[in-house]
């Protein structure tokens, strides 16, 4: 991390950090998204800073392993220029420089793990004028001849019929809804590399947006792919007085076992979380058919231990499971667990009027 830039990559699993350099090919289409191509597991760092006197904003990711020649290529539209550099011995840096007038959102940058060996990084706010497509190396190995869409998970709309859902005074409650791990922190890495801090965030978007609009003050400890300490999740909840906190996640296996599939709620010890554990999950149950109750249980996560309030983490499945996993990466699933989550809290809520 270099002082002022502001770091957003997805750390995998690296490789030693002497063999050559684990990019393989990369490119910057004129849509403005930059896709790489890595060696299998390669462990990338991305960074943004913005403009100052001398250059024009950054955006660098690094690369294990060690560039042969390093080299410049001149930018069309709003790039300037683009650098391959070693700037420490057993690195690589790509380096997209923009024009001088250019100012992204760092927030919105997000560097995303498509496949093992592929990358996709949609430079957000970016002016495509002039941008003309650019890139070296084979970005499409074993011949195939499309590339994959480079997309996420993709939003999913919230359902219109909120008829379903337990009606609580409204105005009355605030939730904090947090949605685990973000940023440079994916959390758990599922099948086919889908990840957690993805999975949770549309989750945790979609149960917000259900509850508000039944009446219930909502606020997220982040929405966007972003990192965040723990201790401001907490503090956020703590000074906002809220009735109630529920952290998303979902699980992984250490061994990442296919057969380990589940559903678990956490809350801490000698709290009153226990009554809004077992509302949740008890509805996250209802719409994880086959999945077995691994119980509401006593944990001591530090979201949960340090809140003042009511407070839960609810895991909603094993994304290493063949059975969760599958699911999870479903956006109609996603959709189901937020609205058994919204569900749980308003039946929690309602229990307190
Ligand atoms: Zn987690």
């Amino acid at each position: 991390m270099v002082a002022g830039s502001f770091a957003f990559g997805a750390f995998f699993i690296g490789l030693p950090s002497n063999s050559a350099s684990a990019l393989a090919a990369w490119a910057l289409g004129d849509d403005g998204v930059l896709v790489f191509r890595t060696s299998k597991g390669a462990n990338l760092k991305a960074f943004y800073q913005a403009a100052d006197d001398i250059y024009g904003a950054r955006l660098w990711v690094d690369f294990p392993g060690e560039l042969i020649r390093p080299r410049r290529l001149k930018g069309t539209g709003p790039v300037n220029e683009i650098r391959l550099g070693k700037p420490t011995p057993g690195f690589t840096r790509f380096v997209v420089e923009f024009n001088p007038s250019v100012v992204l959102d760092p927030t919105k940058l997000r560097l995303l793990g498509v496949s093992p060996d592929r990358w996709a990084l949609r430079l957000n706010g970016l002016s495509t004028r002039g941008l003309r497509t650019i890139g070296e190396g084979n970005l499409l190995p074993h011949g195939s001849k499309t590339l994959k869409k480079y997309n996420s998970l993709g939003a999913t709309s919230v359902p219109l019929n909120l008829s379903t859902l337990p009606v609580v005074p409204r105005g009355r409650y605030r939730v904090v809804i947090d949605p685990g791990h973000g940023g440079p922190d994916p959390g758990a890495v599922g099948v086919g590399g889908i990840r957690e801090s993805d999975v949770v965030l549309d989750i945790s978007l979609q149960v917000a947006k259900l509850l508000k609009a039944k009446g219930v003050k909502v606020n997220l400890t982040r929405t966007t792919e972003v990192d965040l300490d723990l201790p401001p999740r907490v503090a956020l909840a703590n000074r906002l007085g809220a009735s109630a906190f529920v952290s998303i996640h979902a699980n992984a296996s250490r061994v990442r076992n296919l057969d380990v599939n589940g559903i678990e709620t956490f809350f801490f010890a000698g709290s009153s979380g226990n009554r809004l554990a077992a509302n949740i999950q008890k509805q996250v149950l209802n719409v994880s058919p086959g999945s077995p109750d691994r119980g509401v249980r006593k944990g001591r996560f530090f979201v949960i231990r340090r809140t003042t309030m009511p407070a839960v983490l609810v895991e909603t499945g094993f994304l290493t499971g063949r059975l969760d996993g599958k699911r999870l990466a479903k956006a109609p699933h996603r959709r189901k667990l937020a609205l058994a989550i919204a569900k749980g809290i308003l039946n929690y809520l309602r229990g307190l009027s």
